[in-house]
């Protein structure tokens, strides 16, 4: 154990009193910015007259600041986070122990609120803004129903009209996560709809199609530019969402100071890469610096690598074509994960922050089969008493093959995780796992370049 603190606690608690009252906006440290968003017709930049139409104001400044490092968070913000927040950071002494690794492994717990996962960090952000300037309500898409969950819980705070566009599979497997939005006053509408020109043409091209991320994106968005006093709002991928989510990383940070700790490795999950960017982002501002070393680790599916298959280049974040392009690390927008795979983390693209640091070598990654993800949420349930998410079981996956490598070479390395949420509305998933009857799918190459061959061509 630690030598300066001997009795390091289970959890790691901050007082409310030590919540951070700032973001930490990792952009304003990199030497490499991320590229800017293209309009997707002029491939020009977005410009703040452009992005303003899609996003509300504040958060539109938000998306297109890579200079100010420090963000105040607003009173009313910070007071609702104080509801669920500061997150406990937990040591897994259990975890530990089953392992025989002399590693120290700590997770920072984002499901102690109803949406059961991080995504409320950035929610509440995000309809504060659109509250503030006045916006009627807002409208979203939803694939495994966390961010729907989250935010219909912060529309219903501020009082906002929201309207979720539900990934249709999920919202035939998980009615139990409808009527929690629902009973926060959100509306649900299984996508593609013929609610939205979009959704229509998606319908007529894919007859009975379960839907994907990329198609429910494109109906919110038409959804909520057809409506006067309504902006689209988005749970991951952006980097105003990454910026929210710094919370998970600040916190973490000033909970291993309290106790003389200091990480070896961060690990997270990535399907847009808003935890893992969250989490990571005060550390990462540190190595920027040359303060500090850390190594950081994004897992993803093998059923939807984007970071470890995927290319670096200009691509839609939607389906429907209607967003702007992003440079990314992508599959292309075109591309459909098997409905084989349950985890989450189904998302083509990757966040222009963690792309472009990726790209720089500042960030490892590596992929995973579902059938170990779940191996390692079941071991993780019974040793730690929590029932993980299964997008938060890739990164538990990780911790654990990291910690086993320290019981292989006897490194008493410290290892930091997300454990982004609870798996109470994945049960389909566990059962599927407990039966025996999960298998795995990884795209063939065949496969990955032909939606890579409708990438657009830039410049
Ligand atoms: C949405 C979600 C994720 C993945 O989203 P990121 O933007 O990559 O963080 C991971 N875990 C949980 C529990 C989620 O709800």
């Amino acid at each position: 154990m630690n030598k300066t603190n001997p009795e390091i606690p289970y959890k790691i608690l901050l007082s409310e009193a030590e919540l951070p009252t700032q973001w930490y906006n990792v952009r304003a440290d990199m030497k490499n910015k991320p590229a800017p968003l293209l309009h997707p017709e002029t491939h020009k930049p977005m410009t703040f007259d452009e992005l303003r139409n899609v996003f509300c104001d504040e958060l539109t400044k938000q998306e297109l600041d890579d200079t100010n490092p420090y963000i105040d968070i607003p009173d009313e913000i910070r007071s609702f986070y104080r509801m669920y927040r500061p997150a406990p950071l937990v040591r897994a002494y259990f975890l530990e122990k089953a392992l025989g690794t002399p590693a120290r492994i700590y997770y920072k717990f984002e499901g102690n609120n109803t949406s059961g996962s991080h995504k409320l960090n950035s929610a509440i952000a995000q309809a504060y803004y659109a509250k503030k300037q006045g916006l009627k309500g807002v409208a979203t898409e939803t694939g495994a129903g966390q961010w729907g969950t989250a935010l219909s819980m912060a529309c219903a705070y501020f009082d906002l009209i929201c309207q979720v566009f539900m990934v249709k599979v999920s919202y035939e497997q998980k009615p139990f996560r409808r009527e929690v939005m629902r009973t926060f006053g959100a509306s649900v509408t299984p996508s593609p709809s013929d609610k939205t020109a979009v959704g229509r043409r998606i319908l007529a091209d894919h007859p009975g199609t379960g839907g994907s991320l990329g198609c429910a994106i494109s109906e919110a968005v038409e959804a909520a530019m057809g409506q006067e006093g309504f902006r689209y709002v988005l749970g991951s991928v952006l980097n105003q969402v990454l910026l929210h989510q710094s919370i998970i990383g600040l916190e973490t940070k000033i909970g291993l100071e309290k106790y003389g700790e200091k990480a070896d490795v961060v690990i997270g999950c990535a399907g847009g890469g808003s935890n893992l960017g969250g989490l990571i982002s005060p550390f990462m501002g540190e190595k920027l610096r040359g303060e500090a070393d850390y190594r950081f680790i994004a897992v993803e599916p093998a059923s939807c690598p984007s970071l470890t298959r995927g290319v670096y280049a200009y691509d839609y974040c939607d389906t429907g074509m209607v967003c702007p392009l992003s440079k990314m690390y992508t599959l292309g927008s075109s591309f459909m994960p098997s409905a084989n795979h349950s985890g989450g983390l189904r998302y083509h693209g990757m966040n222009s922050v963690l792309s472009q640091l990726y790209a720089d070598g500042l960030m490892e990654a590596t992929s995973v089969e579902q059938t170990k993800v779940f191996e390692a949420a079941q071991f993780f349930a019974r040793c730690e008493g929590t029932l993980p998410a299964p997008e938060s079981a890739h990164a538990i996956r990780a911790a654990i093959d990291e910690a086993v490598r320290c019981r292989e070479t006897g490194k008493a390395e410290t290892i930091v995780f997300g454990l982004t949420g609870t798996g109470y509305f994945d049960m389909f998933a566990y059962q599927k796992f407990n039966d025996n009857a999960m298998t795995d799918y990884i795209p063939t190459d065949a496969d990955l370049a032909g939606s890579l061959a409708k990438l657009p061509k830039i410049g």
